[in-house]
């Protein structure tokens, strides 16, 4: 059988918690019914964000799964946050592990994860950390890597932001994409329950993973959602899952012809020009900037002048509007513009002749 990590699309599906020995069986023999399904989930030990919410069935529920497996004949993963919880799953034949985006927030506790993988074959899926924080992400691939790890995977499952959004878990894509750039090997999957918090975004978010090339997902199903003891709201049956893996429109680009190819890449080729384009224009803008810190430099004036640069504000967000770009987008542009600019600003008059 191709090894798991190698499925594309690969699909991982199971309940955010393993609740009784028939909840696991009942949900993994309907996710097997699908035929689309790859490998067992489930949460065995649930890392709460606040104590009182239900925290897992622990050890006892290993065997569950163990048996829901052999039903199957799928393969199963469950979560692991300490080298004990590692060692547990193990001896239940766990096939896989994952660490939770809190865990990889944590890089003692990834430590100590990564310290007993050493030696060990299995493969590893990390999660992004709650927070937005790159460089953590990274830091626990490497620390699984080091310890001789080679079958490791990446999953988004999305950013806690301060604030209502229509997310529990801001996808953040250019994080993502970042992080697949960075890792351009490793196989990224995409968790669409943990970013949604809900049912209905579910579809959109899938299809928006697919888009970007992701290599498959990783999602919670469950017998009777609404009756789960975990994240209710989030979950789908088995057999629900099959629709929406059936509504997903799958592009991939191996399948493009000959013309189509050549028709893409005039068009990137275009998108390369733009972009050339733009850069002379920032580095025109740049200079024009340092201009006027040499003026203000001599004239004694401040470099930040926060009524000018509410007049620019808004001054582009009406263009920007009319040039159908949104208002968050050409203030996140502007803003980055103008930190550059007063960087420049900042050199001319802080320059010792
Ligand atoms: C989970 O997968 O059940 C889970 C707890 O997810 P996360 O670590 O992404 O919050
Ligand atoms: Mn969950």
């Amino acid at each position: 059988m191709k090894a798991l990590l190698q499925r594309r699309p690969l699909v991982i599906a199971g309940p955010c918690s393993a609740e009784t020995e028939e909840q696991v069986m009942e949900t993994a023999l309907r996710l097997k019914a699908t035929g689309k399904v790859h490998a067992l989930r489930a949460g065995i030990w649930k890392p709460r964000t606040r104590p009182g919410n239900f925290e897992g069935v622990g050890v006892q529920g290993l065997p569950w799964l163990q048996k829901a497996a052999a039903a199957t004949g799928l393969p199963f993963g469950v979560e692991v946050a300490t080298a004990r919880q590692l060692e547990d799953a193990l001896r239940h034949e766990a096939d896989f592990v994952w660490i939770g985006a809190r865990t990889t927030a944590n890089p003692f506790s990834v430590q100590e994860v990564a310290d007993a993988l050493k030696g060990l074959a299995l493969p590893v899926l990390i999660k992004n950390p709650v927070n937005p924080d790159m460089e953590l992400w990274t830091g626990a691939l490497e620390r699984v890597m080091k310890a001789g790890i080679t079958q490791v995977a990446l999953i988004h499952r999305g950013f806690s932001a301060y604030g209502q959004t229509d997310f529990r878990n801001a996808p953040m894509w250019q994080l993502a994409i970042e992080m697949k750039r960075r890792f351009p090997a490793l196989p990224f999957l995409i968790d669409p329950s943990h970013i949604c918090g809900n049912r209905h975004l579910l579809q959109e978010v899938m299809q928006n993973a697919i888009d970007l090339d992701y290599d498959g997902l990783i999602i919670e199903s469950h017998r009777d959602p609404d009756q789960a003891w975990s994240d209710a709201s989030q979950q789908i049956t088995p057999e629900r899952l099959t629709q929406m893996l059936d509504g997903i429109v799958w592009r991939k680009e191996e399948v493009l012809s000959e013309e189509q190819h050549l028709h893409l890449q005039k068009l990137r080729s275009q998108i390369d020009r733009l972009d050339d384009e733009l850069l002379r224009l920032l580095h025109d803008r740049m200079k024009i900037s340092e201009q006027i810190g040499e003026y203000k430099k001599e004239h004694n004036i401040t470099i930040l002048q926060t009524e000018r640069w509410n007049q620019i504000l808004e001054r582009v967000c009406r263009n920007g509007e009319r040039a159908g770009l949104s208002k968050e987008f050409i203030t996140q542009y502007y803003d980055a513009i103008h930190m550059e600019s007063i960087k420049h600003q900042d050199a001319i008059m802080n320059a010792h002749e």
